[in-house]
């Protein structure tokens, strides 16, 4: 393919409605990608899900039988399986006794937890870090614990905005502290790879409850820390 065939394509819908393309012939594909495969976690595939891929291909005019394809349906299957896991977890369970007595009343924060997601609009990769923090109120959580937390709303198909605001409203739920605040810095392959000039831009987002709503000085501090400046530097 030619560098003005890519350019060309890029950011426009195909002239060609689905079922008027013309399937591709699988034995016109010379050089089968190797079957190097992307197992994740292998298991539960959903053959109904695995079929349902394979029509897929089918619509976009691919040959579904040729030698690169042939496992594609389940391994998108596992694929999804894996990347939508959150469905299947939550915050309680994720939790689970890793809570403790604490009186200090200090803030606590973990910044730049590397966070992959699925856009709810085209079923794409938006990717980033968010940044979590807490106050206390008698208790903490173990600070593992708070990246496991972003997992499990992060594994489901999303909107930014949403995700955040799950997470603050799950701290604040199994944690009870005297405030939370959320910051998500992401990109969306939906905007990039579409080409809606909007490569380069970063989409962010906060959620704030308690101290970090009600009082200026905390949520001050708090988006002073999640934008990456050293408190304690110069
Ligand atoms: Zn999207």
């Amino acid at each position: 393919m030619t560098k003005d065939t890519t350019d060309n394509r890029r950011a426009r819908p195909s002239p060609v409605p689905l079922g008027q393309r013309r399937p591709t012939d699988g034995k016109q594909v010379t050089d089968p990608c190797a079957d190097e495969g992307w197992e994740l976690d292998p298991g539960a595939v959903s053959d109904e899900y695995a079929s349902l891929v394979s029509r897929q291909l089918a619509l976009l005019g691919e040959d579904p039988a040729r030698e690169g394809l042939v496992k594609t349906p389940s391994r998108v299957a596992n694929a999804m399986e894996w990347l939508t896991r959150g469905y299947g977890e939550c915050v309680e369970d994720v939790v689970g006794d890793a809570l403790f007595a604490e009186e200090h009343r200090n803030m606590v924060m973990v910044r730049d937890i590397e966070l992959y997601s699925l856009c709810e609009h085209h079923m794409l990769p938006f990717f980033g870090k968010a940044h979590v923090a807490y106050i206390p109120n008698g208790r903490i959580v173990g600070l593992s614990k708070l990246p496991r937390i972003v997992e499990v709303y992060a594994r489901r198909l999303q909107v930014q905005g949403r995700l955040t605001e799950e997470i603050a409203g799950a701290i604040q739920r199994v944690l009870e502290p005297a405030g939370v605040g959320v910051v998500i810095e992401a990109y969306h392959l939906c905007m990039m790879m579409r080409g809606v000039e909007k490569q380069n831009s970063k989409t962010i987002t906060s959620a704030v409850r308690g101290s970090f709503r009600d009082d200026a000085r905390t949520r001050a501090e708090f988006l002073y820390l999640a934008h990456g400046r050293d408190a304690f530097g110069p």
